[in-house]
């Protein structure tokens, strides 16, 4: 394909002390070579591909020397984008990067948008769709073992299972294409309602257990929404700053919600957890109290996971009473605090109330139970089964929802097929779900889906 040369900053801002400023395009190594004087005497454009030279970057309009560099000099197809690649890498600070930046603009590179290197690599065919998802699952993973999982995903891993499903559902598409265009062929054997079927339910069942491995991605792309809960003074502040002095806190560029809640990202033992500090805990208000129980009830809705702190100094009161209530059949710790101090609770009746739940006893004064709690929440999510690396997730929001409208389709060819539905009708929605799958890869993708999926990328990934 026919691309102008992109340039731009290609690592974070302001962090690390290497910064590369990376140009792909036909002319990427003829602009590098303009502001490029290697101690050498080397030229960019004759030297070996996928070779590294030590040099200065200099103004081609002042001789100036901007920096000292390293640069590498990848010639297509072999590189990320399959176009002419040059990084330079600088030492420097933001300042002296960024006059890199320029001055290969000033030679004719045009500044990258967000996510297009990444855009090229897919239009020049290096990946599919789902792979340069990952790639952009990866700029952002939180953890360990978010950055496995898209790792997993860059692997193709997803795009092969689902390259197979279309091919098996191609199959079936073509052999009732043959049927239904040449009906006098008698040796083309007649596609009876019967294999459809169970082609139809082998499809299904992939897509099923295709779905269930997504609520895991999901929570381990964007955190397991954790709701501390208690009434005033239990100690939920003290928990949550626990939590986030033990764990790293999770740097994240995930915008804050809309609601009156700060939010701190942590990772526990592999499990990242967006603890949601309700409204209200800062000021050692209590949520049921501040907003009543049917609007906690709400924000307690939308929670993956409950920690539900008592004060065992205290006796139970109606609010304690009323807060298992109204998190019931939820996935819930109850953490019964302040064992430092003369137990007043009665133990029992907690029993009685946390039922199937399970119990903690803390005394976050003496930092006491705090890794009990964190085997407890890393057990709760993972119990072995979630070992990175051998299964298939899907983590990607836009994914899911593929997957979910295929396999809708699917199970309408199945009801048809139950009906007596004629098979070129049925026909239409087996190429439904064949069109949807390919959406996942980008087979069947639009434009403008292209367009939103890539400028969510970094600027110069
Ligand atoms: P919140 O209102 O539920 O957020 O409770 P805070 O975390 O603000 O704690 C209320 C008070 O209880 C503070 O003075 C804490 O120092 C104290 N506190 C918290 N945990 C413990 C504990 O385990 N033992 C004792 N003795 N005091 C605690
Ligand atoms: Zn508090």
């Amino acid at each position: 394909m026919d691309f102008d040369t992109i340039a731009a900053i290609s690592t974070p801002m302001g962090e690390g002390a290497i910064s590369i400023v990376r140009l792909s395009g036909d002319d990427a190594i003829k602009i590098g070579g303009k502001i490029f004087k290697g101690v050498a005497g080397k030229d960019l454009e004759t030297v070996q591909s996928h070779t590294i030279h030590y040099g200065h970057i200099i103004d081609p309009d002042t001789d100036q020397t901007v920096e000292e560099v390293m640069v590498s000099v990848m010639k297509g197809p072999k590189t990320f984008t399959r176009e002419d690649v040059i990084e330079i890498n600088c030492h420097g600070g933001l300042v002296s990067v960024n006059r890199v930046l320029q001055l290969a603009l000033r030679q004719g590179a045009r500044l990258a948008e967000p996510g297009e290197f990444t855009k090229r690599a897919f239009l020049n065919g290096r990946i599919d769709l789902s792979q340069a998802e990952a790639v952009m699952d990866l700029i952002r993973a939180k953890t360990d073992r978010a950055m496995n999982v898209a790792l997993g995903q860059m692997e193709g891993r997803l795009s092969k299972l689902i390259k197979r499903l279309r091919q098996e559902i191609l199959e079936v598409v073509a052999h009732v294409e043959v049927n239904i265009d040449y009906p006098e062929y008698d040796d083309v054997e007649e596609m009876t309602h019967r294999m459809l079927d169970e082609k139809a339910r082998m499809i299904r069942q992939e897509l099923q257990k295709l779905l269930q491995t997504s609520q895991q991605g999901k929570i381990l792309r964007e955190g397991l929404s954790t709701a501390i809960i208690g009434r005033p003074n239990v100690g939920k502040s003290s928990l949550l700053n626990s939590l986030v002095q033990e764990n790293k806190a999770i740097v994240t560029d995930i915008p804050g919600t809309t609601r009156d809640v700060i939010e701190e990202y942590v990772n526990v033992r592999g499990v990242p957890l967006r603890l949601i500090d309700t409204a209200g805990i800062r000021e050692t208000e209590d949520i049921v109290e501040r907003i009543g129980v049917e609007r906690s009830r709400q924000v307690l809705k939308e929670a993956d996971l409950i920690l539900l702190v008592l004060n065992s100094a205290d006796s139970l009161t109606k609010e304690d009473e009323q807060l298992f209530k109204a998190v019931e059949g939820m996935d819930v710790i109850v953490i019964i605090n302040k064992t430092d101090l003369p137990q007043k609770v009665n133990m029992d009746r907690v029993r009685e109330l946390a039922k199937e739940h399970k119990m903690v006893t803390t005394s976050l004064l003496e930092d006491k139970g705090i890794d009990t709690l964190e085997e407890s929440i890393a057990s709760m999510f993972f119990e072995g089964s979630l070992e990175a690396g051998d299964m298939t997730y899907v983590s990607n929001s836009r994914h899911i929802a593929l997957i979910s409208q295929a396999l809708h389709s699917i199970e309408e060819v199945l009801s048809g097929i139950e009906f007596g539905t004629p098979i070129d009708i049925i026909q239409i929605d087996l190429t439904r779900t064949w069109e949807l799958l390919g959406e996942i890869i980008g087979d069947t993708v639009q434009e403008s889906l292209l367009n939103q999926l890539f400028s969510q990328f970094c600027l110069g990934k």
